[in-house]
């Protein structure tokens, strides 16, 4: 067993020996999360997400006992949905929940985390603005045993965190990838195509992944010449967006228009890590670029780029239910609360700077417009009328 495994045990230990008939919690329940896009039924959009089924039964177990979620910030819409389903799975299985979002200000959510641990939370979940500007913080948690859990974002450089829950970050990258080769049929077109890239924040851990996935799939074209970025700028240092907002995409977009494709010279393909980004590009390409539509790449299914895909100008994106996610930590919480041992599906890509942080990846799911009825309607995640 890992040093870090162990104190996490002994310090949660103590935590559940104070609990009683721990053994009935809903986070024992199987994980809808690893199924295969197969959000559960009973999670209407707009309502509270359905809990494990056991959940009403167990919370008396978890009585008294305080999660604390922090979520990075209101303004994207996915955070927002992953803290009301922590909330409400959690509160269904008997936690007491106290959310927090920190308008995407570091600081701030330092003192959020600082004011959890000071208000009696026994386990943290942090989804981090900045994967490594959480010091203090978590100093506070771990003097405390306080185990956390890293959601969504790994947070680096801290023997703080115990457990990291996440969709499989490089696969995202690796599904916008080939679905642009695939699109493009680029092991037998001839070309070339250009290519534009957008990706995320710097200071997110999962934006490197993201481009990684992607770029790794591309680069055997983009070498051959068969793919041809006109602006010159691949590398992940020239193509972030901090803090992935849509305005900052946009208006690097508008320039790389401007300068590389005013005359009307095509751009075939876009590549956008994310939805938020995407929006940008797109709100660019409407404003001012003249030649025939790119593919346009995206991940969340977020609900202006799941319309701009049913509308033609987004092609697609990759769906991370979060009620998958939500669901899978909320086991985790109640595994750690319980002493039990913790599922894990990944040991060993995501070293934190302290060691490899025990993961568990949840599955993305490729969406366009020709599967999100599917994946978002009859699961109930959206309603028809939210995509109209
Ligand atoms: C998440 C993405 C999201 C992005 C911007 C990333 O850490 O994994 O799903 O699009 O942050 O919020």
């Amino acid at each position: 067993m890992s040093k870090k495994l162990l104190s996490v045990l002994l310090s949660t230990a103590m935590v559940a020996a104070l609990l009683v008939g721990c053994g009935n919690s809903a986070a024992e329940e199987p994980a809808a999360a690893t199924e295969e896009a197969a959000p559960a039924e009973e999670a209407p959009a707009e309502e509270e997400a359905a809990p494990a089924e056991d959940a009403a039964e167990a919370p008396a177990a978890a009585a008294g006992t305080k999660v604390g979620v922090s979520m990075p910030t209101k303004d994207l819409q996915r955070w927002n949905q992953d803290g009301a389903n922590m909330q409400s799975e959690l509160e269904a299985a008997g936690y007491e929940v106290d959310l927090q979002y920190a308008n995407n200000e570091p600081q701030t959510q330092v003192s959020q985390i600082e004011n959890m641990i000071s208000n009696g939370a026994n386990v943290l979940v942090i989804a981090a603005i900045e994967a490594s500007s959480l010091g203090e913080a978590l100093d506070m948690a771990k003097a405390a045993n306080i185990p956390v859990i890293a959601y969504d974002r790994l947070i680096m450089n801290s023997d703080a965190v115990s457990y990291y829950a996440t969709f499989d970050n490089y696969k995202v990258g690796v599904t916008q990838g080939q679905y642009i080769v695939d699109t493009l049929d680029l092991d037998n077109a001839e070309g070339p195509f250009n290519l534009e890239v957008t990706a995320g924040d710097p200071g997110d851990n999962n934006a490197p992944f993201f481009y990684n996935g992607a770029m790794d799939t591309l680069k055997p074209y983009i070498e051959s010449g068969k793919l041809v970025v006109k602006s010159g700028q691949t590398e992940f240092e020239e193509v972030g967006t901090p803090q992935w907002k849509t305005e900052t995409a946009q208006s690097r977009a508008d320039n790389i228009i401007s300068s590389f494709y005013a005359d009307g010279t095509n751009i075939d393909v876009w590549l956008c890590s994310n939805d938020s980004t995407a929006l940008g590009v797109e709100t660019a390409l409407a404003n001012s670029y003249n030649g025939e539509y790119p593919i346009v790449t995206g991940q969340d299914c977020d609900i202006e780029n799941t319309k701009n895909m049913i509308a033609g100008k987004q092609s697609m994106s990759v769906f991370k239910d979060t009620r998958t996610l939500a669901s899978q930590v909320v086991k985790m919480v109640g595994q750690i609360l319980n002493g039990e041992e913790v599922e894990v599906n990944d040991t060993e890509t995501y070293d934190n700077g302290t060691g490899v942080i025990p993961s568990f990846l949840c599955e993305p799911v490729f969406a366009d417009a020709n599967n999100y009825k599917e994946l978002l309607i009859d699961s109930g995640y959206y309603t028809e009328d939210q995509l109209k």
